[in-house]
């Protein structure tokens, strides 16, 4: 339930401080202290867990069944805000850094806000034949 070398478990606990939004028996939600955007918020499970990959069913539905109240009071509490990004990173290929579950909730102000994120169009480099075989390997893949 709990890492004794987990940051986020720590904040859990109260053995290191964070400047809480929200709480109740699932879930923390705190101020990143990066704040990417004013607003930008974790929502964290109280039980630890790493990652997606190891996130039963059950508690993801619990967890991301509090998300948009929580985004919903982030946006309320400041009119200035315009849209929200919500994003959850899985390994360090993918730029998570703590390893405790974690959803981030960056609020959006403007396209030049400092919040950045690229989708890249590779449709071109893909034929038909190479769509099916990335399809037919993920549908093979499911327990
Ligand atoms: P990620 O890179 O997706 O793993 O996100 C981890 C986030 O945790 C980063 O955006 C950090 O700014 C944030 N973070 C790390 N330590 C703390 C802390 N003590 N209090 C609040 N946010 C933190
Ligand atoms: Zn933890």
């Amino acid at each position: 339930m709990t890492d004794e070398n987990c940051i986020f478990c720590k904040i859990i606990n109260g053995d290191i401080p964070s400047y809480k939004v929200y709480e109740d028996d699932v879930v923390l939600a705190f101020l990143d202290i990066s704040q990417t955007t004013p607003g930008h918020t974790l929502v964290i499970p109280k039980k630890h867990v790493p990652d997606i990959f190891h996130l039963s069913s059950d508690d993801a539905a619990q967890i991301f069944a509090r998300v948009p109240k929580i985004a919903n009071a982030i946006k309320a509490s400041n009119p200035d805000i315009k849209g929200m990004n919500i994003l959850n990173n899985n390994g360090e290929v993918a730029y998570q850094s703590v390893f405790h579950a974690h959803i981030h909730l960056v609020p959006r102000y403007s396209s030049q806000d400092g919040f950045q994120i690229k989708f890249s169009d590779n449709e071109k480099d893909y034929n038909d034949d190479d769509y099916q075989k990335i399809q037919a390997k993920i549908k093979k893949a499911f327990k």
